[in-house]
C-alpha cells in the first residue's frame, strides 16, 4: 500500500495480524485439552421436507465453548483441528454424540417417522483408516440402524477423488449410510462425475438459495437450479437446500423440485430440546 496511508495504519494492521496469529496459536494448543475437558458441544439444525413441512432430521454442527473467548464457531477451529490431526478424535466424538442424540429422538418420536442425523466429515477423516470401523462401532454400540445416519462430505473434498478415497464411502453407502455432497455447486466438479460417487444426496450451496431472494428470482439462476435438480433426480439423488432464510425462497425452491430444506427460516442451529419441540409440533399437526 502507499506510504501516504500513514505509519499508524501499518502498525494497527500489524497488531491485528499479530493478535490473530496469537489467537490461532493459542486455540491450536488448547484444542486437545478442550476435548478432554468437554468444552465442545453440538447444535442441531432441523432438516425440513419441502413438500409437507415436516421435520425429517437434523444436521449436527459443532461449537467450542472456550473459557476465555466464549462460543466459537467451527470455521474458527475446524481448520486448526484438521491441521493438527485432532479432527479425527473430535470428529469421532461428534459422530458418537450425534448418533446418541438420534437414538433419543427415535425413542421419543418413533410415531413421527424416522428422525435422521447428518454429520459433517472433513477430508482428513476420509483418509483416516479407522473411519468405517469407528462408524460401524458407534452405530452398533448405540443400537441405531445405519440408514438413520447421513455423512456430509464437501464437493471440493471429492473433486478428483481416486478409488482409494472413495472406497470407505462406498463401504458405508453399501451398509445403508447416506452420503451427501455438501456445498454442492461451488466446486466446479464435473457433473458427469456424480455417477461415480457413492452419494445419494446433493446439498445445494447457500449461494443458490441467496439468489432466490427475489420473487420471482433471476431467470438464469432458476434455470441452473432447475437443471441441477432434474439431473440429480434422474440419477436418483435427493436435493437438500441450505441457507433458506425466507418463505419466498422456500416456496421458489419447492416449486423447482428440491426435496428438503435447512435454514434460519425454519430454525437456527440450537440445543437438541429445540428439535423436540419442532418435531412434536409437527407430529401433532
Ligand atoms: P455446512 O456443513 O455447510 O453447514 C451449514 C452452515 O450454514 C452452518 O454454519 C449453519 O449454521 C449455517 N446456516 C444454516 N442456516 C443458515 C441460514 O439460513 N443462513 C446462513 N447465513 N447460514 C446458515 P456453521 O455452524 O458455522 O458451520 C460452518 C461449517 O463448519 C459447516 O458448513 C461445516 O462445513 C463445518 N462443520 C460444522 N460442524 C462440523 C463437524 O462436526 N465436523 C466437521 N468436519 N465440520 C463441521
Ligand atoms: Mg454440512
Ligand atoms: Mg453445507
Ligand atoms: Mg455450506
Amino acid at each position: 500500500r502507499a506510504k501516504s496511508a500513514g505509519g499508524n495504519r501499518y502498525e494497527l494492521a500489524d497488531e491485528e495480524a499479530d493478535a490473530r496469529a496469537i489467537t490461532r496459536h493459542g486455540l491450536t494448543t488448547a484444542l486437545p485439552t478442550a476435548l478432554e475437558r468437554g468444552e465442545f458441544f453440538i447444535e442441531y439444525q432441523p432438516l425440513v421436507h419441502l413438500g409437507d413441512g415436516s421435520v425429517r432430521g437434523a444436521e449436527a454442527l459443532v461449537r467450542w465453548l472456550h473459557p476465555q473467548h466464549g462460543v466459537l464457531g467451527p470455521d474458527r477451529f475446524i481448520p486448526l483441528a484438521e491441521h493438527t490431526g485432532l479432527i479425527v478424535p473430535l470428529g469421532r466424538w461428534v459422530l458418537e454424540q450425534s448418533v446418541r442424540q438420534a437414538r433419543e429422538w427415535r425413542e421419543r418420536y418413533d410415531d413421527a417417522g424416522p428422525m435422521r442425523i447428518n454429520v459433517n466429515l472433513s477430508p482428513c477423516q476420509l483418509t483416516h483408516p479407522g473411519l468405517v470401523q469407528d462408524t460401524v462401532d458407534i452405530l452398533e454400540r448405540m443400537g441405531v440402524p445405519p440408514d438413520v445416519l447421513c455423512l456430509e462430505v464437501t464437493e471440493s473434498a471429492l473433486i478428483g477423488a481416486d478409488d482409494d478415497l472413495l472406497k470407505p464411502l462406498r463401504r458405508l453407502a453399501e451398509m445403508g449410510v447416506d452420503i451427501a455432497l455438501d456445498d454442492f455447486g461451488t466446486g466446479y466438479s464435473n457433473l458427469a462425475n456424480l455417477r461415480r460417487l457413492p452419494v445419494s444426496i446433493l446439498k445445494l450451496d447457500r449461494s443458490f438459495t441467496q439468489s432466490m431472494q427475489q420473487f420471482p428470482a433471476d431467470p438464469v439462476d432458476l434455470k441452473i437450479v432447475e437443471g441441477i435438480v432434474s439431473l440429480a433426480h434422474s440419477l436418483d439423488l435427493a436435493v437438500t437446500v441450505e441457507g433458506v432464510e425466507t418463505g419466498a425462497q422456500a416456496e421458489q425452491l419447492r416449486i423447482l423440485g428440491c426435496d428438503t430444506a435447512q435454514g434460519w427460516y425454519y430454525a437456527r442451529p440450537g440445543p437438541p430440546e429445540r428439535l423436540h419441540e419442532l418435531a412434536l409440533v409437527d407430529a401433532t399437526g
